[in-house]
């Protein structure tokens, strides 16, 4: 498949590639010591670790930032056989344009300023969020806070835009603040009725079997047995365990995924197992092994894009009737004897449970977008300057209030329970519930297209599902945009909509209405 291409290929663009394929290499190499520090490391390797990825980073930005590679980025954009927008190619050079002057436009004094900061605001986060102390983090968040709208500033604001777009592109590119409101606004209101509902009217299902005691072996085993029927490929990839999940598809046939076992919550482990999961395939999906490693086209479109291959595994599978016909026998078996008398009812029902609670990386499926949504709507305020950051927690508080019907009892359990912000990651929390959005748009379409998926992931067959997200989402990298991808799959522009009717689906039948 390379060759032929690249025998058509100009030579610029064959050099191109190949530049791209060294930096590639290189951010290959820093993801492995990454996930080498998380999970087998020995406690005393810190420092030389920090030394080798400080190292990777600066050799990766000299590269990025090399004027040699934006000539050569000049001369393919001039080249008379790479001007048809319709090619691979010239969307491929489109995408290292942007990335080139994205990664230019920062002053260097602002990338160092804004390091140093963040890495102090983590630690005295950490100490915050531990005496429950917000007072103590303002000066650090409002210094991360300044100095990531600088960055902002420097991105440029996109043309009818705001300042927190030019943040929010870096993880969501085309996508912009005001469209998001128009999405999360109508879905905030109709959440919040429906939770509301559900605790005035619905019978909450019995949890406690879940939290029966499985060693950490057997959850591992079951986890095992889920990602290979899912289709993850064990050749090119494996499974390990870490504090913080996470999946790192750092090279041609090699995707790590980590995940976190629980002793008295299965449950837990295995939706994280099914999460990370669903982002490796999206990662071995991708076409990296075509030759063109570390080119844009062999990368992920957005966190949204990923994230919504994320949870269509967690969620739309993962908690369905369908999947736990077949997955709940072997665990039962698994597992034996703890889980000998539960019946595929109650383990479904409590796959689904939907109940307000103060933290949100704890939170239910259905719940979990309130989280986002209230994030969402106080970072914008804190980058536009609506919101001074000393009045975050009241802020914070009265929003929780109005929007999960609970009120706050610390800053602990409220706006110091995310390490997000002290990153200066502003613009990161949307695409979490963008993936949710986007997944439940898909998965209505996929069910129109396999119809009778139920009968086949009821029998542990997954491959017709993978095979319709590796042809139109995964396939294509950064070809399309996200909005773009989505609207090719399924035929019409993002809609809040089939999120709101899926979790109603789910939730109306576990809590009997
Ligand atoms: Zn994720």
């Amino acid at each position: 498949m390379t060759t032929a291409a690249t025998t058509t290929r100009p030579s610029s663009y064959n050099d191109l590639c190949a530049a791209m394929h060294e930096l590639g290499t290189l951010g290959s190499i820093s993801a492995l010591v990454g996930w080498d520090q998380e999970t087998y490391m020995p406690p005393k390797g810190t420092e030389a670790r920090s030394d080798q990825s400080a190292l990777l980073a600066k050799l990766m930005h000299e590269r990025a930032t090399d004027p040699k590679l934006g000539e050569m980025i000049s001369v393919c954009e001039s080249d008379p056989d790479l001007q048809d927008p319709t090619n691979a190619e010239f969307a491929n050079v489109r995408e290292m344009r942007i990335d080139y002057d994205k990664a230019t436009k920062l002053p260097g004094d602002l990338v160092s300023a804004l390091a140093k900061a963040q890495s102090k605001a983590q630690d005295v986060w950490k100490s915050a969020r531990k005496n429950n102390d917000f007072k103590s983090f303002v000066p650090a968040l409002t210094e991360v806070m300044s100095l990531t709208r600088r960055k902002g500033e420097c991105l440029g604001i996109p043309e009818g835009g705001e300042l927190y777009d030019a943040l929010l592109n870096e993880y969501e590119p085309n996508a912009t603040a005001a469209q998001i409101e128009s999405i999360f606004t109508p879905l905030r209101g109709k959440l919040s009725a429906f939770i509301q509902e559900v605790a005035d009217n619905g019978d909450a299902p019995d949890v406690s079997f879940v939290h029966r005691e499985i060693p950490t072996e057997k959850q591992h085993g079951f986890g095992m047995k889920v990602i290979k029927a899912f289709g993850f490929d064990t050749d090119r990839g494996r499974l390990d365990t870490t504090t913080h999940p996470f999946c790192s598809g750092f090279a041609p046939g090699d995707t790590r995924l980590t995940t976190r076992y629980a002793l008295t919550n299965f449950p837990d482990a295995i939706g994280s197992t099914m999460h990370e999961c669903g982002h490796g395939l999206y990662e071995q999906g991708l076409p990296k092994e075509t030759g063109d490693f570390g080119t844009p086209l062999t990368q992920a479109i957005s966190l949204g894009i990923h994230e919504s291959q994320s949870r269509m595994w967690e969620n739309m599978v993962g908690r369905s009737r369908a999947f736990w016909s077949w997955a709940l026998p072997i665990a039962k078996e698994m597992f034996s004897p703890t889980m000998d008398d539960v019946a595929l009812d109650p383990m479904v029902r409590a796959m689904n449970t939907c109940t307000p609670s103060f933290i949100r990386v704890e939170s239910d499926e259905a719940t979990y977008n309130l989280h986002v949504m209230l994030r969402f709507e106080l970072e914008r305020a804190m980058i536009s300057g609506n919101l001074d950051i000393k009045d975050l927690p009241e802020a914070w508080n009265t929003k929780f209030k109005d929007m999960l019907g609970l009120d706050v009892p610390d800053d602990a359990r409220g706006c110091l329970q995310d390490v997000h912000w002290s990153f200066g990651l502003v613009g990161y929390f949307p695409t979490y519930t963008l993936g949710n959005l986007y997944a439940a748009q898909m998965w209505e379409t996929i069910n129109d297209t396999i119809t009778d998926l139920d009968e086949q992931m009821a029998k542990g067959q997954f491959g017709e599902l993978l095979a319709w997200t590796r042809a139109h989402i995964h396939v294509h990298g950064r070809r399309y945009s996200a909005g773009e991808i989505i609207e090719r799959a399924t035929g019409r522009a993002l809609d809040p909509e089939p999120l709101m009717r899926h979790l109603e689906s789910r939730v109306r039948p576990a809590y009997g209405l």
